[in-house]
């Protein structure tokens, strides 16, 4: 999709198959005005993640990669932080230790269950249940002040698990918070190719947002280059649909905006 911008990606640094280079390579190849890395920072020992001890390799390659193909397209630093309720120091230590564009604040755990990878604890509690612990969570990372976008807002669904009932009022609650917290949403297209086979957020979700005038931005959440910019065409559509005709750039933690 050209002229557009993909603000979540992968690299083999965290759990991506593709360097920065070959990231970079297929982005401009699909036109792209602007890219984003966003590999994965979390302070568990996990292997999906960057650890805070390798983080000037990360530094050290995003800067090599900008200064060979900064003429060509526009790349900026991102990362996508696990938010750990009561780590809020280190996280933020970590943030202000990077030369950074944005951050993606991200809930992957709850408790020690890293819920998107292993499916075993489903069915432990209700679905109503289980959201209401998931978006509590959210809303402690949306409160906590650390993120500029929040990570796939509805996650929770991906193995398409939805609540017995109807969770309206949690989601309006999550969002007054967004809406306070200045935080922007990402509208992240990889959960079309999940089992919820939607994006995150879900439509309902985006029109709850646009309700409240919550900023939106785009991306792919690409771990692989043929998945940058996936399915942006219908992204753009259903943006549109809602109401939304521009999405943010970010530059140095700063927003600006991309008519759509
Ligand atoms: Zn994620
Ligand atoms: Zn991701």
């Amino acid at each position: 999709m050209r002229g557009l911008v993909d603000y979540h990606m992968h690299s083999v640094l965290s759990d991506g198959t593709a360097t920065y280079e070959e990231m970079t390579l297929a982005a401009i190849e699909k036109g792209l005005l602007e890219i984003g890395f966003s590999d994965h920072v979390c302070l568990k020992p996990v292997s999906w993640a960057m650890q805070e001890v390798d983080l000037p390799v990360m530094t050290r390659q995003i800067k090599e990669i900008q200064d060979k193909y900064g003429h060509l397209i526009n790349i900026r630093y991102g990362i996508e932080l696990d938010f750990f309720p009561g780590k809020e120091e280190r996280l933020q230590r970590i943030i202000n230790n990077l030369p950074l564009d944005y951050v993606i604040g991200s809930v992957h755990f709850l408790d020690s269950w890293n819920f998107d990878g292993d499916e075993s604890f489903y069915g432990k509690w209700s679905n109503d249940h289980l959201y209401e612990i998931y978006f509590r969570m959210v809303q402690q990372a949306v409160g906590s002040g650390l993120f500029d976008t929040i990570g796939h807002l509805d996650l929770i669904k991906k193995f398409a698990v939805y609540p017995e009932s109807d969770q309206r009022k949690l989601y309006q609650e999550t969002a007054v918070l967004i809406r306070e917290s200045g935080m922007v949403v990402e509208l992240n297209t990889a959960g079309l190719d999940k089992p919820c086979a939607e994006f995150y957020p879900s439509p309902q979700w985006l029109e709850i947002l646009h309700s409240h005038e919550i900023p939106v931005t785009l991306s792919s959440d690409s771990h692989h280059p043929r998945q940058l910019a996936r399915h942006y065409q219908q992204a753009i559509d259903l943006l549109k649909k809602t109401g939304y005709h521009q999405i943010v750039r970010y530059q140095g933690r700063k927003k600006s905006w991309l008519k759509i």
